[in-house]
């Protein structure tokens, strides 16, 4: 007879110390705590699009049928489609569902237990769960006060086990981009360079570092659709990788792992590139409106940003962040905050949205 006490097996010591993800509270939960109707909820704490995707992306979706064969594992089609608007060669081109599980990909590719990676706070916290769950440790260096990278202390901090060091361009949540020779300096430690550009889309340099790809063994760049091409519910992303991790990637993948809706909707946006693009000008211009209208309150100090999002620094001995929490939320809105995050005490972050969500933002903010 099996009795199930004690277990005879237990998952790997390492998830002992797996802390979960915590991502910006769902519209259903938001509205659950406060009694806001889902309608009326105004969402700016996850950095996606405040634009659906374009009609040309929703006609292809409801007019494929197919559904009932598998998608093509090469993404051959799509893998051309981003050749021509990377202008980097497809064999440089791995397609994922979402770029958080192509970091999570690349994380099991390159670390053992016992290894290590060099992040450099404040940023994206996903990198320090998906690292655990590899058995491997996180190695923080923190960033200058003006959050630029430190460069001669990651290069101090390296040891033999450092694996990946992992930057984020522009960075989320501080909204300023890598400097190239910052990126020069840390490739020429050897380790593999990881730039997740997520945002690269809303920067003044919207082409990135990707063209340096194929002149580097160890740099990686990682993109997604679901920011700057509202695809964020359909997952789908891509990395630019040297051919040598490109082979690995192929053969760690599941079969069939990314699914044909969200090959259809990228394809479609890169056919119908402009229109996409021009949701892309509209928020870059929102985005100058809403730093203006939080520069504008005495106790705000909003740092300039090349994402769709801006954070925002709360001088608490005027207005404390619990008390512009409670302002906003009675209004509907939701921003990110980082309670859980030491260096971010001070800051709240708020995605970019459509004007009439920065009018609503500055009427709450009114009444503190
Ligand atoms: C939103 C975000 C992602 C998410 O990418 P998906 O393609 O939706 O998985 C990746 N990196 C950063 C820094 C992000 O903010």
């Amino acid at each position: 007879m099996y009795t199930y006490s004690p277990r005879l097996v237990s998952v790997r010591p390492e998830l002992d110390r797996l802390a979960e993800y915590v991502p910006g509270e769902s519209l259903e939960a938001f509205s659950t705590r406060t009694n806001i109707p889902i309608q009326e909820i105004i969402k700016l704490n996850s950095n996606e699009s405040p634009y659906e995707p374009v009609p040309e992306v929703l006609a292809a979706l409801a007019n494929y049928k197919q559904f009932n064969l598998y998608p093509d594992t090469d993404s051959a089609a799509l893998r051309q489609a981003l050749e021509q608007y990377t202008g980097v060669e497809k064999r440089h081109i791995v397609v994922q569902h979402g770029s958080m599980e192509l970091i999570n990909l690349l994380w099991h590719l390159f670390l053992s237990p016992g290894d290590n990676i060099i992040c450099c706070p404040p940023t994206f916290s996903l990198y320090k769960s998906v690292t655990t769950f590899c058995g491997a440790h996180v190695i923080e260096v923190p960033r200058n006060p003006d959050f630029s990278l430190n460069v001669e202390a990651i290069k101090a901090a390296i040891t033999p086990q450092t694996k990946l060091i992992i930057l984020c361009s522009p960075n989320n949540p501080t909204g300023n981009p890598i400097r190239q020779e910052d990126l020069f300096a840390l490739l020429d430690t050897g380790r593999i360079i990881m730039v997740d550009e997520a945002y690269v889309e809303f920067s003044d340099f919207p082409h990135g570092y990707a063209h340096l790809v194929p002149e580097h063994e160890n740099l990686v760049v990682t993109r997604t659709f679901s920011k700057w091409a509202g695809l964020a519910g359909l997952r789908i992303g891509y990395a630019l990788v040297p051919e040598w991790i490109q082979s690995y990637m192929r053969r760690a993948q599941c079969p069939f792992e990314v699914n044909m809706s969200g090959h259809i909707a990228a394809i479609e946006t890169l056919k119908h590139l402009d229109a996409t693009l021009q949701n892309v000008q509209r928020i870059v211009e929102e985005r100058a409106h809403l730093f203006e209208v939080l520069a504008s309150y005495p106790f705000l100090k909003p740092l300039p940003s090349q994402g769709n999002y801006i954070l925002t620094f709360v001088d608490q001995s005027l207005v404390t962040i619990k008390q512009l929490r409670n302002a906003v939320e009675s209004h509907g809105i939701l921003l990110r905050y980082f309670s859980s995050q030491p260096d971010l005490a001070d800051y709240f972050r708020v995605t970019v949205g459509l004007p009439e969500h920065t009018e609503k933002l500055n009427q709450a903010l009114q009444g503190l």
